[in-house]
C-alpha cells in the first residue's frame, strides 16, 4: 500500500485528462484508464500535463490539486532550477493518441515566428476563441512520438523523384508534373492551396471516383496515396471535396512499428492518419491547418511556415541501456525527452531524476520506491517526479512505462 511518510515527498500520482475529438476511437484509452464509455464517445487524447486547458489533478499531502496550481506554488523546488528558470513552467505536454479517422494536415511554427504571429493577431483584436486565430501563444510546437503498434503517418514532402512518379502515375494530377518540374515544391503547393473550392471538386471528383470503388474492395494498399485520399472522401462529401487530398501524393507515407520513434520539428508538414502512439510536444497550441479538416486554413500563413524541400524521414529507434531498461528518443528539442522503460523481474530500474518527470504506466505493474516509500502503479496510471529525486522502479511482471523528461543540456 502507499504511505506519504516525507513531507518533502519526491513522487506523487498524478491523474490525466481525456479530449473527447471526433476522430478518436472508443476502447483503447477507456481502457487504458479503465473509465466506462457509457455514452459510446471518442476518445482521442489522453493529457499528462500542466497545460492551463487541461491540467493533470496531482495528489499531495494536502490532497488533490491542479498540476499547474502545483507547480506554481515552487516552482524552483518543482521543476528544477534550470527549467523554472528558462521555461517558468512545464516546458512539455505528454499525451496517449487514439488515431481512428485520420487528423488533418498541419505544420508547427519556429519560437520566433510564434512570438511575431501571436503579438500581431493580438495587436489586431483577434480574440483567442476566434475561429480564425493562429497563434494561441507565444511558443513552438515541435513534437516527438512513438508508436505503441502499426502507425501511419504523413510527414515530410517526398523526395523530387517521387512526386514526380505520383504525379506522372496519377492521370487527374498530370497537369501539376510541369509545375512542379519548372517551378519545384513551394510553386506545387501554393497551386492547389490557392485553387477555389470549385477547382478542388472538379479535378479531384474524377479521382476520387476511380479510387473509392478499389478502396471499399480493400484493393488498395495503405503505402498508396490512394488509400488515404479514399479514405479522406469517406468523411466528406463531393461538394466540397477536400483540398488535403493533393498533399497525400506530395509527402511521406510513413509506417511506424511498435517502439519506433518520429520527431516533426517547425517547419515539417504532417498529419497522423492511424493508430496509437505517445506523444510528447513543447507546451503550445499552435497549429497552422493544410487541409483533411473543416477548421480555418490560413493559406497565406501556412505557406510562411512550411519548409519546402524534400524530407528523408530519420525513424528512430532510441538509444537503449540494457541494464535499467531504459529506450531514449534524442531529439533536439531542448523542451522534453521520451523514454520507454521495459522492465522485468530480473531488470530494475534505478534512477535520479536530472529534471522533472511523468511517468505513465501502459502494460504490467510495478512499484516505484524513493526512500522507504512505495508507489504502486498498475496500467493506466502516472506518476509526477520531483528533479533529484532518487528512485527505482521494480516488478513482478513485464511492465511497459513512458517517461517523459527534459534533457540536460
Ligand atoms: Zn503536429
Amino acid at each position: 500500500m502507499e504511505t506519504r511518510t516525507h513531507i518533502n515527498s519526491g513522487i506523487y500520482k498524478i491523474k490525466g485528462k481525456v479530449q473527447n475529438y471526433d476522430w478518436g476511437g472508443k476502447s483503447f484509452i477507456p481502457n487504458l484508464i479503465k473509465k466506462k464509455n457509457s455514452t459510446d464517445n471518442n476518445f482521442a487524447e489522453y493529457w499528462l500535463g500542466a497545460h492551463a486547458k487541461a491540467p493533470s489533478i496531482i495528489d499531495t499531502e494536502k490532497g488533490s490539486m491542479n498540476l499547474d496550481l502545483f507547480l506554481n506554488e515552487n516552482p524552483t523546488e518543482n521543476l528544477g532550477l534550470k527549467v523554472a528558470n528558462s521555461f517558468k513552467k512545464l516546458p512539455f505536454l505528454f499525451k496517449v493518441l487514439d488515431v481512428h479517422k485520420m487528423l488533418s494536415i498541419q505544420v508547427h511554427p519556429t519560437k520566433e515566428a510564434a512570438k511575431i504571429g501571436f503579438e500581431l493577431e493580438n495587436e489586431k483584436g483577434i480574440l483567442l476563441t476566434d475561429s480564425n486565430r493562429n497563434y494561441k501563444d507565444k511558443n513552438h510546437k515541435p513534437e516527438v512520438m512513438v508508436a505503441l503498434g502499426d502507425f501511419w503517418l504523413l510527414h515530410g514532402f517526398l523526395e523530387r523523384s517521387k512526386i514526380i512518379k505520383n504525379l506522372s502515375e496519377t492521370k487527374e494530377l498530370n497537369f501539376l508534373l510541369p509545375v512542379f518540374l519548372e517551378e519545384g515544391y513551394l510553386e506545387l503547393y501554393k497551386k492547389v492551396m490557392q485553387f477555389t473550392q470549385e477547382e478542388v471538386n472538379v479535378i479531384l471528383k474524377p479521382l476520387v471516383k476511380r479510387i473509392l470503388p478499389k478502396f471499399l474492395n480493400d484493393g488498395i494498399e495503405k503505402s498508396s496515396p490512394e488509400y488515404w485520399a479514399a479514405k479522406a472522401i469517406q468523411n466528406n462529401n463531393f461538394d466540397t471535396i477536400d483540398r488535403g487530398i493533393f498533399s497525400i501524393y506530395f509527402f511521406n507515407i510513413l509506417n511506424l512499428s511498435k517502439g519506433e520513434a518520429i520527431f516533426q520539428d517547425a517547419g515539417v508538414p504532417h498529419a497522423y492518419l492511424e493508430g496509437k502512439n505517445i506523444e510528447l510536444m513543447a507546451n503550445s497550441d499552435n497549429v497552422l491547418r493544410g487541409g483533411l479538416t473543416t477548421k480555418h486554413i490560413d493559406v497565406d500563413e501556412l505557406l510562411k511556415h512550411t519548409k519546402f524541400e524534400e524530407t528523408i524521414p530519420k525513424i528512430l529507434k532510441g538509444t537503449s541501456s540494457k541494464d535499467n531498461g531504459e529506450t531514449v528518443y534524442k531529439t533536439t528539442a531542448d523542451d522534453f525527452e521520451l523514454s520507454k522503460i521495459d522492465l522485468e523481474k530480473t531488470v530494475k530500474h534505478n534512477s535520479i531524476s536530472n529534471s522533472v518527470e511523468i511517468l505513465l504506466l501502459l502494460k504490467g505493474s510495478a512499484t516505484v520506491t524513493q526512500n522507504d516509500e512505495i508507489t504502486h502503479l498498475e496500467k493506466g496510471q502516472s506518476v509526477f517526479i520531483r528533479p533529484n529525486t532518487a528512485y527505482k522502479i521494480e516488478t513482478e511482471t513485464t511492465v511497459e512505462i513512458y517517461k517523459a523528461s527534459v534533457p540536460e543540456s
